[in-house]
């Protein structure tokens, strides 16, 4: 079985209530990329973030943080587009990665694409109600019809992000289209906690994805708890093969105290090489999803 591909999903929006190690300035990301690079990761998530912990629209400190990432480390990077997610236009949405691409210092490896529409509402348990009532996370087709190809354009490879089976389908209908090449490097977002627009964070959740996954298609696939922990998963996770992305931006994992990125990397690298599979170097990660 190949070697496990770890991404560290660094800080997304998390703040620091429970956990103050969630990295938020270029130089924190930068330092927290290189020890998680240390601990066994391949690629690098990130959030630009303002000093407050707020999010960071700048395009100018998206290029700054992954030029700092590329002076300390090898790790591959993954920017989001969440800096403008639910307004702007499709083509301010990626502008900001197009721009990074064309020059090596600022250059990310991956754009994520979510591959469908849905509510992303925090809903409360404990008060039975939802905290909003209006939040919609759209990508209509068209707009990732144009991720798409630009994003091929542009040379990066797009992380398909499915959020529940019909995202699946979709990534699979652009594969099937040829926008999408050969593998699929798939997100399964699975989660837990008050956002309820992901499969639950159970065997059966992440099974729901596996069963769908069509054998014919070369997919190189990863999971995501968002809101929870990934390790109670992290053994069936590895031993069907599949891959792990994780982070304190998903959760504080303070059932492990106050870990930092790289001391939570660094679990699930002994859980790989007690599966007998090691984890992938950046370089191997590259070999692995055809990357250029
Ligand atoms: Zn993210």
């Amino acid at each position: 079985m190949e070697k496990l591909i770890i991404e560290a999903r660094v800080n997304e929006y998390a703040m620091r209530k429970h956990n103050p190690n969630v990295p938020w300035s270029s130089e924190e990301i930068a330092r927290d990329a290189a020890a998680c690079r240390e601990a066994g990761a391949s690629i690098v998530h990130f959030h630009a973030r303002q000093e407050n912990g707020a999010p960071c629209h700048d395009a100018g400190r998206y290029a700054e943080t992954i030029a700092r990432v590329h002076d300390v480390c090898d790790l591959l990077v993954h920017p989001t587009l969440g800096a403008n997610t639910l307004a702007a236009s499709k083509e301010g949405r990626l502008s900001h990665v197009l721009e990074m691409a064309k020059d090596k210092r600022t250059r990310p490896d991956f754009a994520p694409m979510d591959m469908g529409s849905t509510n992303i509402d925090a809903y409360d348990p404990v008060t039975r109600r939802y905290v909003t009532g209006d939040q919609m996370y759209l990508n209509s087709t068209d707009t990732l019809l144009y991720f798409a190809k630009e994003i091929r354009a542009a040379g990066l490879k797009p992380c398909a992000v499915a959020w529940n089976i019909t995202y699946l389908r979709q990534a699979l209908a652009f594969h099937e289209m040829g926008l999408l090449d050969d593998p699929i490097y798939l997100g399964l977002t699975l989660t837990e906690g008050k956002v309820l627009a992901g499969h639950p964070a159970t065997a059966a959740g992440l099974d729901a994805y596996l069963i769908n996954l069509p054998k014919t298609v070369p997919v190189v696939w990863t999971v995501y708890n968002y809101g929870g922990n990934l390790l109670n998963l992290a053994d069936k996770i590895i031993a069907a093969g599949g891959h792990v992305a994780v982070g304190l931006g998903d959760h504080p994992y303070t059932e492990l105290g106050a870990p930092t990125n790289a001391q939570l990397i660094s679990k699930f690298a002994d859980i790989a090489r007690k599966h007998g599979r090691g984890v992938a170097a950046p370089g191997e990660t590259r070999q692995i999803l055809r990357m250029n």
